[in-house]
């Protein structure tokens, strides 16, 4: 079952933003259309030499702060094509939101094919036929200076690297590596890519359990999603003492309620292909998983996956949204009204484009740092954007996500003001 709206989710959140800053309806219209949405037919040649048509998108939403950024997602929502486009129009937009919170100069960009390489076993030859394709389609819109993808669901440097070759060539530069991030480090990748989400949220939540007083030391974690940004937030916060008790992926979810060793479990899921069956654990439902007794919840599967029910029955202090949208809007008031912090995706997920961010800027200077330099940078605009969000939370006496959002749409808002409309 297809589970809300991105669109209007990302809408409503702008809405009540525009009403608590006071912005006129013009201006708060000007915030909610992408600047630009391209659909693209992307022909592919199959190995079994047969044509098959598929179909790409990038979403510009703002680039009043900067070029535009933003994931490339191979997937294929429930939802079909039509949700898709919604999708990446929302995601867009909230990496216009995402940048502004944590203050990095770039606006907000998504883009996707609507394929699951996964489930329908595309070879590497035609994957790469089909990513260089998409990489000609939008080539004409993307660039250093306009708009700069990233991987996100399904996509890795390896796709990254290829949609980089194919802009280089077409733009006659032969090499341009800041067109795009999230490469290979033997591409001008960056140091701490790999890691970044999950140590960003690992700051993030080391920022939040300061502020309500809770000790990091012994908390217990619960993660919903196994994947890369799951995995290290795990392993990050293990380093800062907490106990990770439950673990989820596609396949299930496992519980320990004496703390499971984050990097067994995820060698275990290397080696079986899920957490489930790991030695000492038991299997529980996803309903259990996210309702369990713990510290801080840690959502970081797809959207859509904290519902009103859930969140009625929601035993945690913390929840770190370290996916993209995993709590629905009908959710948060109960949540709030429990006085559980949230941590909204666009501040407590955003280590991601930080690195990205940084990763620009040393393809940009062509000098580049250590792990620890840049690890250093991305915890600064982290926790500044925690504070900045806190800040204003208690200033209009609102929750988080509406604080993130709050600080963001002003950012935007600053800078579009500052240079007017023209034409
Ligand atoms: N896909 C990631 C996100 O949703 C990273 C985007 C980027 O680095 O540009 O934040």
């Amino acid at each position: 079952m297809v589970q809300g709206d991105p669109w209007k989710n990302a809408l409503k959140q702008l809405d009540d933003a525009c009403s608590i800053l006071k912005i006129d309806k013009g201006v708060r219209d000007y915030l909610a259309e992408p600047n630009k949405v391209l659909r693209v037919k992307l022909p592919v040649k199959m190995d079994n030499g047969k044509i098959r048509v598929f179909i790409g998108f990038r979403s510009q939403h703002n680039n009043d702060r900067g070029p535009y950024k933003g994931g490339i997602r191979f997937f294929d929502p429930e939802g079909g094509l039509e949700y898709m486009e919604k999708e990446v129009k929302a995601l867009s937009a909230w990496m216009t939101w995402k940048c502004a919170v944590v203050d990095v100069p770039l606006g907000g960009g998504k883009g996707g094919i609507y394929v699951n390489p996964k489930k329908e076993k595309l070879s590497e030859n035609e994957l790469e036929r089909l990513t260089r394709r998409f990489a000609f389609a939008i080539s004409e819109i993307i660039g250093p200076k306009k708009d700069i993808p990233a991987p996100d669901v399904y996509t890795t440097g390896k796709e990254m690297a290829q949609i980089m070759d194919v802009y280089s060539k077409l733009s006659g530069m032969e090499n341009e590596p800041g067109v795009i991030t999230g490469k290979p480090i033997a591409l001008g990748g960056s140091l701490a890519r790999n890691v970044a989400t999950g140590l960003g949220c690992a700051y993030c939540i080391r920022e939040a359990a300061k502020t309500i007083g809770l000790k990091l030391k012994g908390a217990k974690i619960v993660i919903q999603g196994y994947g890369n940004a799951g995995t290290f937030a795990a392993e990050y916060l293990e380093k800062m003492g907490a106990k990770i008790i439950a673990v989820s992926d596609s396949k299930g979810a496992i519980i320990n309620p004496k703390g499971l060793d984050s990097k067994k479990v995820l060698e275990y899921k290397n080696k079986t292909g899920s957490v489930v069956g790991y030695p000492g654990s038991k299997k529980i439902s996803t309903e259990e998983l996210l309702t369990t007794k713990c510290d801080v919840l840690v959502p970081a599967a797809l959207e859509n996956q904290i519902n009103a029910n859930i969140a009625k029955k929601l035993q945690c202090k913390i929840i770190a949204e370290a996916a993209n949208g995993p709590t629905m809007p009908e959710a948060d008031p109960i949540i709030y009204g429990k006085k559980i912090m949230v941590l909204p995706d666009i501040l407590a997920n955003s280590g991601g484009v930080c690195i990205s961010y940084l990763e620009w800027v040393q393809n940009n200077m062509g000098y580049y740092w250590t792990f620890d330099e840049v690890a250093k940078k991305m915890e600064d605009h982290i926790t500044r954007g925690f504070k900045d969000t806190l800040a204003l939370s208690r200033k209009y006496k609102i929750d988080m996500r509406r604080a993130a959002m709050v600080l963001a749409v002003n950012r935007v808002v600053e800078a579009f003001k500052a240079k007017g409309l023209w034409p």
